[in-house]
């Protein structure tokens, strides 16, 4: 008998989503580079910047503030460096933020994984000159969402720029740019469906201009050279136009992983949902099985044929303790075997019901050996 594998794991990255794929077949082989003055290369022009329409048309922004680049490392990279003076960044932002520049000063964040906004307030009060905050729309280990609006008025009574990496919010959650009020947003194609390989930094018009990363070619307004992936922002641009359908799904999501939670407490109430109260992604759940490893969770859900991650898993297999669950305070037994389970386009509820039989039985494993061990332990 073969196992069902159930796939867990959507912000690490989500399978290509079969509208994605189509777009993406249908313009891999010609020769497309937009910087070529002939027919061809025309014909890529018009691919690139009538993908740039359908996609600002989606996220609520205009076309020409969108600069398409290889990644969301590459973008956060990109206006992080771009910064002259100080850089503050959330210390629950993703390794590519907080790694980006060396000198980023961290504001902490409170016991729900919010950031703390009277700690910015002093930080951004100290500063007295033009500065940049990042701080991110929606964690990718817990889903909780951050305070903006917030973060955004705060920002502007001092003067500051505002960064939100929104990686995890592209499919998952409502966003419209013009409302968020932020001058930079950082968003990938692959957390929801679409093609690895491209991302976007929007820059709001009339905002400081970015520092290229990338030199060379004059390609996206002279400000990310190297030629376009023009098969990969084309399956983006099909996707976000199914974007509706995308959060129509997301809801359901919501309906399914809070039956989960809640029928996994009644059952356990010694497991823990990290965030559970707080506003998060609805496909998100960061959850404590008491006394059992996260590491060894992984495992024996993927024995089971379920894919889940351990913490943040963008660093190839590594795991290690979560700065995020760190920086919220949380105890480090709780920290320490916490899962991270997040569900995507082509999840359904049959995936949820299996996720519950399998973590009672994990757990109930888990129990039955250590009642073993003390056991054994009294007998020697
Ligand atoms: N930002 C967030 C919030 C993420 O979750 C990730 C990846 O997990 C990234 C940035 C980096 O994305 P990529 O590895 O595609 O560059």
């Amino acid at each position: 008998m073969t196992l069902t594998r159930r796939y867990l794991d959507h912000n690490a990255t989500s399978p290509l989503h079969p509208v994605a794929r189509e777009a993406l077949c249908a313009s891999y082989g010609p020769a497309l580079n937009p910087s070529s003055v002939h027919g061809e290369g025309r014909y890529a022009r018009k691919l690139v910047e009538d993908a740039r329409e359908q996609l600002a048309a989606a996220i609520g922004c205009f076309p020409r503030e969108i600069i398409f680049c290889g990644s969301a490392t590459e973008a956060n990279a990109t206006i992080l460096r771009s910064c002259p003076g100080p850089v503050l960044v959330s210390a629950i932002e993703h390794a590519s933020v907080m790694r980006a520049i060396p000198s980023a000063q961290v504001i902490p964040v409170t016991a729900e994984g919010v950031v703390n906004l009277v700690a910015l307030e002093s930080m951004l009060a100290k500063i007295s000159q033009p500065c940049l905050v990042s701080v991110m729309f929606a964690n990718n280990e817990t889903g909780i969402l951050q305070p903006l609006k917030d973060v955004t008025a705060l920002a502007r009574q001092y003067g500051a720029k505002v960064h939100t990496d929104a990686v995890q919010a592209f499919g998952k959650h409502p966003l419209t740019i013009a409302e968020l009020e932020v001058d930079y947003v950082t968003l990938s194609a692959h957390k929801a469906g679409g093609p690895v390989g491209v991302a976007a930094l929007v820059v709001r018009q009339g905002v400081p201009g970015i520092e290229p990363l990338l030199k060379g070619g004059g390609q996206e307004f002279n400000q990310r050279a190297g030629t376009e992936n023009v098969p990969a922002i084309v399956a983006w641009a099909a996707l976000a136009e199914n974007l509706e359908h995308l959060l129509m799904h997301q809801r359901e999501l919501g309906k399914w992983r809070d039956a989960f939670e809640a029928e996994l407490l009644a059952a356990c109430p010694q497991a823990k949902v990290i965030g559970r109260g707080a506003p998060r992604l609805s496909n998100t759940t960061c959850l404590s099985m008491p006394g059992v490893k996260a590491e060894t969770q992984t495992i024996a859900f993927d024995l089971e044929g379920i894919a889940v991650s351990a913490g943040s898993a963008c660093t190839s297999g590594k795991v290690g303790r979560s700065h995020v669950l760190s920086a919220m305070s949380l105890p480090g037994e709780i920290a320490e075997t916490a899962i991270r389970i997040s569900s995507g386009w082509n999840t359904v509820e049959e995936d949820y019901r299996s996720l519950l039989r399998i973590w009672q039985k994990i757990y109930a494993k888990a129990l039955a050996n250590r009642a073993a061990d003390i056991h054994n332990q009294h007998a020697a």
